[in-house]
């Protein structure tokens, strides 16, 4: 089941559901309580727990098969792997939110063999804690992979900013207010080095990152122009602000489109796609422009690399820098992203949306669905 998410309530609302209705009897993972020393996670209660009588069962998704072109269901498999006892210093964690990204794609072919536990990161709430620097109750962005359950050393686990308000849904720390924004804030801001006045390109521009380069691109003082791949879509860019927006599945000739959006061309152009869309664009750009190479989506499925052309001539007759960015690389500067973005999102100056599907179950099938596009804003998957 999926639904979407924008403004400040309607996730709210649920998300205070998911809390008042979390506990640790009602989850069919965890055996209940034997013995009156238990600790109660729902009430938050520190009685110690007896490390004999606790048994968790976690489900995760595991790459069976590596993808060939296009992911499907079949490529994944759901396992269920039961926890150790907690050892002093570690923490029992229970995933709220799960995101779904491009970069599982590229990094699964990189990184992973056939059997792992699917790469990703979480929301997720401390249920058990041995480590006095997380308390019970507290919520944490965790890189744990696609798991239900997990414990955790607190190595790597970033707590929520203690100034999150109440009114904000914590998915937003996988999204707009986590590492896609921060993608955004600096790529715009430290690759594309962009000043006010000037004309801003992204595409994939309704999706998690793209979303937010057009909205820091206006608060920067900026023309922004954007493309994605529906009419609703590019509805929503300009309700968000875009100055000029098309659809790049439907226009007659990109080169044509890209032209009539900015007749004198871009001084920034972030990348999010690659490929055909990349190679039209760098010819509309201005002398000294700028290209942050964020992603190349259209380039992820391929069995066979994509040719040429190539982009010598543009980059020498216009001076243009190229660079390719990992968001990681301002891990240091991660506290100050995080604060920019917050603001930004209380103040009404960056807007959300989330595409959140329904249940740890449907995690195969949302990353597929963001894949082919089918999410506006951030792909989220509520456990
Ligand atoms: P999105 O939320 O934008 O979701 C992916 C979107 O890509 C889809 O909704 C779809 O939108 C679009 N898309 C899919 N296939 C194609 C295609 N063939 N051509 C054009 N667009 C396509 O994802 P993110 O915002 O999380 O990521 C956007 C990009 O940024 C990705 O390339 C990702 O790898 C990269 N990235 C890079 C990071 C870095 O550190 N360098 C960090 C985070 C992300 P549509 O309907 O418009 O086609």
């Amino acid at each position: 089941m999926k639904h979407s998410h924008s403004g400040h309530h309607s996730l709210q609302d649920s998300m205070l559901k998911l809390l008042s209705g979390l506990s640790f009897n009602q989850n069919r993972n965890i055996l209940p309580p034997q013995d009156s020393s238990f600790v109660c996670f729902s009430c938050g209660s520190s009685a110690s727990p007896s490390p004999k009588l606790r048994m968790v069962t976690a489900k995760v998704w595991v790459l069976k098969k590596h993808f060939e072109g296009f992911p499907k269901t079949s490529d994944f498999e759901m396992k269920e792997v039961a926890l150790a006892n907690l050892k002093d210093g570690e923490v029992l964690l229970e995933s709220v939110f799960l995101s779904v990204d491009p970069y599982m794609r590229p990094y699964s072919k990189r990184d992973m063999k056939e059997g792992d536990v699917m790469i990703g990161t979480q929301v997720a709430r401390i249920v058990e804690s041995k480590n006095p620097a997380f308390a019970v109750g507290a919520f944490v962005v965790a890189n744990s992979g696609w798991r239900t359950h997990f414990i955790s050393d607190g190595r790597g686990l970033n707590l929520l900013p203690t100034s999150w308000p109440e009114s904000l849904p914590k998915s937003l720390a996988l999204g707009t207010i986590g590492m896609p924004g921060l993608t955004a804030y600096f790529g715009l801001f430290e690759v594309c080095k962009m000043k006010p006045g000037e004309t801003v390109l992204v595409n994939a521009a309704a999706g998690a990152v793209g979303s937010v380069v057009g909205q820091l691109a206006k608060i920067g003082g900026c023309k922004v122009v954007g493309c994605a791949g529906s009419d609703s879509k590019v509805a929503y860019l300009k309700k968000i602000g875009f100055d000029e927006a098309f659809n790049y599945k439907t226009v007659p000739s990109l080169d044509e489109a890209l032209r009539k959006a900015s007749p004198d061309g871009y001084d920034c152009f972030f990348d999010n796609v690659g490929g055909e869309f990349s190679s039209i664009a760098i010819n509309h750009m201005k002398k000294y422009g700028r290209i942050a190479v964020c992603g190349a989506i259209s380039q992820y499925n391929d069995s066979v690399p994509q040719k040429g052309p190539y982009i010598q001539f543009p980059m020498i007759f216009n001076e243009l820098s190229m660079k390719g960015f990992i968001v990681s690389s301002w891990n240091n500067r991660r506290e100050e992203g995080v604060k920019a973005l917050l603001k930004w999102v209380l103040e009404g100056k960056l807007k959300y949306h989330e595409q959140v599907t329904e249940r740890f179950e449907n995690m195969p099938a949302a990353f597929i669905g963001m894949l082919k596009g089918e999410n506006l804003g951030k792909a989220i998957v509520k456990v």
